[in-house]
C-alpha cells in the first residue's frame, strides 16, 4: 500500500540528453521484448567493492557516491518494468581502508588473510554499517524501495568456518531465502551484506560472489549479473582483446584448472558454473565502473562482458 501522492518526481540522469528523439525511441523498442521476458522474474546483482572503490581511487569521494546513485537507476528502472532485482555488495577495499586507518595490520597464514575477533568486527561494520547503508540510500531516493539486510538476519545465511587457522572467514552451509522471497513479494528489493552466522550465532565474514551464487539458486533466479572492475572474463588475464562475449560450463572449468581465471574472478567463474547448472538461466559477468553496463547487459541485444551459459544452451541456440 503507498499513500504518497503521485509518481515521484524525476531524478535527472546525466548523459540522457545527447539522443536524438528517433534514436530513444529505438532504444525503447529495442528493449521491449526484454521488459516482457523478464517480468516478474529475479535478477541477483552482485556489486563488487572494487567497482564501488574503483572511482574512488583517480580522485574524490564524489566518484564513488556518483557511481552508487547510476547504479541504483539502472536497479529502481529494472524494478520499474517489472523484474525483481536483487542486490548482494563486496567490500573488500572498503575494508582494508578501514583497518588502515585504524592501524591494524593484517595478519596471514601461507598468503591466506586471517580473520581475528577485531577484523571480523571492522568488516561487520564496514559491510552492514557502511557500504550496505550507501546502496540502500541511492536506491531510496527514487523512492521506497530498498531494505538493507545482513545474511545474519532470520536465518538467510548459515555460515561454517573455512579453517580455523584463518579465524572467522567462513563458507556458505545453507541460505534460507524466506526473508527475501518476503520482501520481494511486497514489492522491495533487497541489500544483502555477506556476514553469516553459525548455529551459535558466532558472525563469520563470507565471500559476496559465493554469497550471490547461493542466494540465486535458493531464490530460482532467471539472471545472477556480477559487476566487478574488468570488462568480462579474459583467456588472458592482461589483454582486453582476449575477453570472451560467451563462454560455457566447461571452457570455465578448463580456464581455472589452467591458472586463465585466478585470485577474485575464481569464486564469481566457480559461482556463475554452479548457478547454470542449477537452473539460473545466465550469468554474466561486466565491468561495474561502466555506466549502466546492467542496462545494457539487459536490455540491448548485444550485451556486455562475459555471458555464462551451460554446454547444452549453448548448444540449442
Ligand atoms: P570484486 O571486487 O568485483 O570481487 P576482484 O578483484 O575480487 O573484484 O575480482 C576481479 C579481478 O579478477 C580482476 O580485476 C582481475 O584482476 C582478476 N582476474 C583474474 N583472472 C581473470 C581473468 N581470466 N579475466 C579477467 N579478470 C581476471
Ligand atoms: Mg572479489
Amino acid at each position: 500500500m503507498t499513500t504518497a501522492a503521485g509518481p515521484p518526481e524525476p531524478v535527472s540522469i546525466p548523459g540522457t540528453h545527447s539522443v536524438g528523439p528517433a534514436e530513444k525511441a529505438g532504444i525503447l523498442v529495442e528493449a521491449l521484448p526484454y521488459i516482457r521476458r523478464f517480468w516478474g522474474q529475479v535478477v541477483v546483482v552482485k556489486y563488487g567493492g572494487n567497482a564501488l572503490a574503483a572511482s574512488t581511487l583517480e580522485s574524490n569521494g564524489g566518484a564513488e557516491a556518483e557511481a552508487r546513485a547510476s547504479f541504483a537507476t539502472d536497479v529502481v528502472l529494472m524494478r520499474s518494468v517489472g523484474m525483481r532485482p536483487l542486490i548482494v555488495h563486496g567490500g573488500g577495499p572498503q575494508i582494508g581502508d578501514l583497518m588502515a586507518r585504524l592501524g591494524k595490520v593484517p595478519e596471514f597464514v601461507d598468503g591466506l588473510r586471517v580473520t581475528d575477533a577485531e577484523t571480523l568486527d571492522i568488516a561487520r561494520m564496514v559491510l552492514v554499517g557502511k557500504v550496505n547503508r550507501d546502496i540502500v540510500s541511492a536506491i531510496n531516493v527514487h523512492g521506497p524501495l530498498a531494505v538493507g539486510v545482513s545474511g545474519e538476519d532470520a536465518g538467510l545465511i548459515s555460515a561454517q568456518a573455512r579453517d580455523p587457522q584463518l579465524g572467522f572467514v567462513g563458507d556458505v552451509a545453507a541460505v534460507n531465502p524466506d526473508l527475501l522471497v518476503r520482501l520481494m513479494a511486497e514489492d522491495l528489493i533487497p541489500v544483502v551484506a555477506t556476514i553469516g552466522s553459525d548455529s551459535k550465532g558466532q558472525a563469520y565474514n563470507i565471500n559476496a560472489d559465493t554469497v550471490a551464487g547461493a542466494i540465486a539458486e535458493a531464490v530460482g533466479a532467471t539472471k545472477l549479473v556480477y559487476l566487478t572492475d574488468v570488462d568480462g572474463i579474459r583467456r588472458d588475464q592482461e589483454d582486453p582483446a582476449t575477453r570472451l562475449s560467451r563462454a560455457t560450463t566447461s571452457e570455465l572449468e578448463d580456464l581455472i584448472r589452467t591458472g586463465a581465471v585466478a585470485g577474485g574472478m575464481v569464486p564469481k567463474v566457480r559461482s556463475c558454473v554452479r548457478a547454470v547448472r542449477s537452473g539460473v538461466r545466465h550469468a554474466h559477468i561486466l565491468d561495474g565502473r561502466q555506466a549502466h553496463a546492467l542496462l545494457l547487459e539487459i536490455f540491448t541485444r548485444e550485451g556486455v562482458g562475459t555471458m555464462v551459459s551451460t554446454d547444452q544452451e549453448e548448444k540449442a541456440e
